[in-house]
């Protein structure tokens, strides 16, 4: 499915049309031929360069030579019973996951936005193996290229995009800002921007990075504590950008007409589930135009406890009451790991089997 990246050739996974246009001119061909590989290989999702009919023979030839289009490899594919697919990818040395949801009108896939995360959130066993290395525009966009081949056949007219796997993409703010300006831009993977959600453990001056962007996916909040004493012991990064400073963030952020903030909190049994905690939550986001996803901890190997339905249901019959749009998001493919907080397996490529099914 791929051609293998050597060193010496020019890799244009991840390249944006002006960067495809400059390399093709670079390698004394018309600058316009950039553009059509941008089209070939976003739009139609051609990948290889010998596929590539809207450019001529001699050129294709030469592609084949002196370019590569390096997609990430399937080291292992993880079914789940409800359908998920959970993806572990190699990228070089490194592995990271991906996740396909299929839905009855849609799919949503979920990336990786780094490999590993450095934020170590208590609850997340993704943090457990710390930041392996950032990945690239490429890796990133890959993914979602990767995801949607592989599913070809039953691929439904819509597709979503959450920057939810493994990683804080405001801490790998260019390659992320790169794919999506692929994977939003209408003449390359034409994803709309409502359909596209970047998630964050709430790095301020990212956010504030991104309030200024033309082209941004909807922004979603990981709050998950309804105070600062709570918040730090689950979210060390709450004593560099604590509630009051991510909040006021969140107030400046420039929302257009369509859109409202999501914050999503991971409901940990016991811990900040009660009902006074669903009242600060009320009162903290007050002044917000914005939507709350509550989501039942999924387990990993860490000392939490899943909630008990009921104060999670209650939990959000008080928000609600209060007139905030509130949901129970329940995580799909936990019987493969695939499920929030769950990427975190580190298989090599050597002992991996190339398709797993759980069912
Ligand atoms: N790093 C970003 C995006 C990836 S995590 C962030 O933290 O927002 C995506 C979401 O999964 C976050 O809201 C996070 O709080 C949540 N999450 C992490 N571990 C979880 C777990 N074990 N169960 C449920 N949700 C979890
Ligand atoms: Fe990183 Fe998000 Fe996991 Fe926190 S919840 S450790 S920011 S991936």
């Amino acid at each position: 499915m791929s051609s293998q990246a050597s060193f010496d050739r020019a890799s244009v996974l991840g390249k944006s049309a002006d960067e495809l246009r400059a390399l093709l001119e670079s390698l004394g061909e018309p600058g316009y031929r950039g553009a059509q590989i941008y089209h070939a290989l976003y739009a139609e999702r051609r990948f290889e360069f010998a596929a590539m009919t809207n450019l001529p023979l001699a050129v294709r030839e030469r592609l084949e030579r002196e370019a590569a289009i390096a997609l990430p490899r399937i080291v292992r594919r993880h079914r789940s019973a409800d359908g998920t697919v959970r993806y572990v990818l190699g990228i070089g040395t490194a592995n990271i996951e991906a996740v396909f949801m299929p839905e009855e009108n849609r799919q949503t896939i979920c990336i990786s936005t780094q490999a590993g995360c450095a934020v170590d959130c208590r609850f997340c066993l993704t943090a457990t193996l710390g930041l392996v290395r950032n990945i690239s525009a490429g890796e990133i966009v890959g993914q979602v290229l990767v995801a949607l081949e592989d599913n070809r056949a039953a691929l439904k007219p819509q597709t979503n995009i959450v920057l939810m796997g493994q990683g804080e993409p405001l801490l790998n703010y260019d390659p992320v800002m790169a794919a999506l300006r692929i994977l939003l831009d209408p003449d390359g993977m034409a994803i709309s921007p409502k359909h596209a959600t970047l998630s964050t453990s709430g790095i301020v001056p990212g956010i504030e990075r991104l309030a200024q962007e033309r082209v941004r996916p909807k922004l979603a909040i990981s709050l998950n504590a309804s105070s600062n004493e709570q918040r730090d012991k689950i979210m060390p990064i709450n004593r560099k950008y604590p509630l009051e400073k991510l909040l006021d963030a969140c107030a400046r952020y420039p929302l257009r007409s369509w859109e409202r903030l999501t914050f999503e909190y991971v409901m940990l049994g016991g811990f900040n589930d009660s009902p006074e905690d669903a009242r600060r939550v009320v009162r903290l986001l007050a002044n917000l135009r914005a939507k709350v996803n509550l989501i039942p901890w999924n387990p990993g190997d860490l000392p939490y406890e899943k909630p008990d339905l009921a104060r999670v249901q209650e939990f959000r019959r008080i928000l609600a009451d209060k007139g905030m749009l509130a949901f129970v998001r329940d995580s799909r493919g936990q019987d493969v790991m695939a499920a929030c907080g769950q990427l975190a397996l580190a298989e090599s490529a050597a002992s991996a089997s190339p398709d797993v099914t759980h069912a």
